[in-house]
Order: C-alpha cells, then sequence, then structure tokens
C-alpha cells in the first residue's frame, strides 16, 4: 500500500516528510520520491527513485537542502511498470503531485487530454489528474476551483496532495481513500 507525507511549515519540512516516509515503510513499496519549493532556486524540485527509501536517500544526500514546504509518497503501483519515471511525485509546470489510490476511467480521461492538448510522459493515472489540473487551471478564477473541477472528473477512490509553486500552498483532496491532516499550534 502506498503512503502519503506532506508538511507546510516552519521547520525542514524535507527531513519531516522523509521521516513520515520511513516509518510507513513497513506498508510495502516499490519506490519513493519528494517534491518541494527551493527557496535558493524559487522552484519546485524533484527526486524519486524505484526501489527502497535508501535509494532516495542516497540520491538526496551531499547536500543540505531545506524547504518549507514537501511533498513525499511510497507508491505501490497499479497503472504502469515500477521504474523512476512512474514513481511519484509527478511535476507539470507549477504543480507537484502524489496519489494514493486509482483513477479508474483513466483511459478515456488519456484520450480527452490528447485532444487538449497535454501529453502525458508516464503510464500512470496520477499524471492524468495532473493533466487535468493544468487543463482546467485555464479556466478556474482560482486554484481550489480547478482541483475541484479535475476531482469531479475522475471516477474511484483517490486521495492526492498537491503542492502549487506559484501560491505555495498545499491542497489535500480524498474520496475513499484515508488520508490525515493535522495542525499544530508550536
Ligand atoms: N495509481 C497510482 C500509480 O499506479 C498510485 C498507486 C498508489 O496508490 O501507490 O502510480
Amino acid at each position: 500500500m502506498c503512503g502519503i507525507v506532506a508538511h507546510l511549515g516552519t521547520e525542514n519540512s524535507i527531513e519531516i516528510v522523509l521521516e513520515g516516509l520511513k516509518r510507513l515503510e513497513y506498508r510495502g513499496y516499490d519506490s519513493s520520491g519528494i517534491s518541494f519549493l527551493s527557496h535558493e532556486k524559487k522552484d519546485l524540485e524533484l527526486f524519486k527513485r524505484e526501489g527502497k527509501l535508501e535509494n532516495l536517500k542516497e540520491v538526496l544526500s551531499g547536500e543540505d537542502r531545506e524547504s518549507e514546504v514537501c511533498i513525499g509518497h511510497t507508491r505501490w503501483a497499479t497503472h504502469g511498470k515500477v521504474n523512476d519515471i512512474n514513481a511519484h511525485p509527478h511535476r507539470f509546470d507549477n504543480i507537484s503531485i502524489v496519489h494514493n489510490g486509482i483513477v479508474e476511467n483513466d483511459g478515456d480521461l488519456r484520450n480527452y487530454l490528447r485532444e487538449s492538448g497535454f501529453e502525458v510522459k508516464s503510464e500512470t493515472d496520477t499524471e492524468t489528474f495532473l493533466g487535468l489540473l493544468i487543463v482546467n487551471q485555464k479556466s478556474s478564477s482560482s486554484f481550489l476551483e480547478a482541483v475541484s473541477k479535475s476531482f469531479k472528473q475522475i471516477e474511484g477512490n483517490s486521495a492526492f496532495v498537491i503542492l502549487n509553486k506559484d501560491t505555495e500552498e498545499l491542497v489535500a483532496v480524498k474520496r475513499g481513500a484515508p488520508l490525515v491532516c493535522g495542525e499544530t499550534n508550536d
């Protein structure tokens, strides 16, 4: 079963997310990844690797990275092979995304996205949802509206956490899949 961990706050979110993913390892997974907003580069950074969390940590080693907003994922593949490309997060333009679950109408939506000019590069249903977000952003007055429109287009049980570089916000949305949000006052 896959795991999602995300953090937004004043501490180093990258460390908090990696620790969270470590704690979810017992559930089983085939790949892992994180995406965060890099202050130095003023952009979304993304690292992901097939296999154990140690593989991801190896890629991250050798440089001190800090961010106040980060999303992370351990994948249990349902759509597409186990490889680096299909691992989460998925990113396009201003958005990175992680997903737990299955988009049942993935095939139909891929056709729709092709006609709308969005090319899905991985084999995952997750990137299909990302494509919907990108397309719907153009006709929405807010990012939340784009998320809401996109979520209504998909069938099946899913939880997503979405990191938006432009608004520096995390958005979580779910149907029939577990996802818990917490807030601390420290
Ligand atoms: N369906 C998605 C995939 O195959 C998410 C799987 C999961 O819940 O880890 O990448």
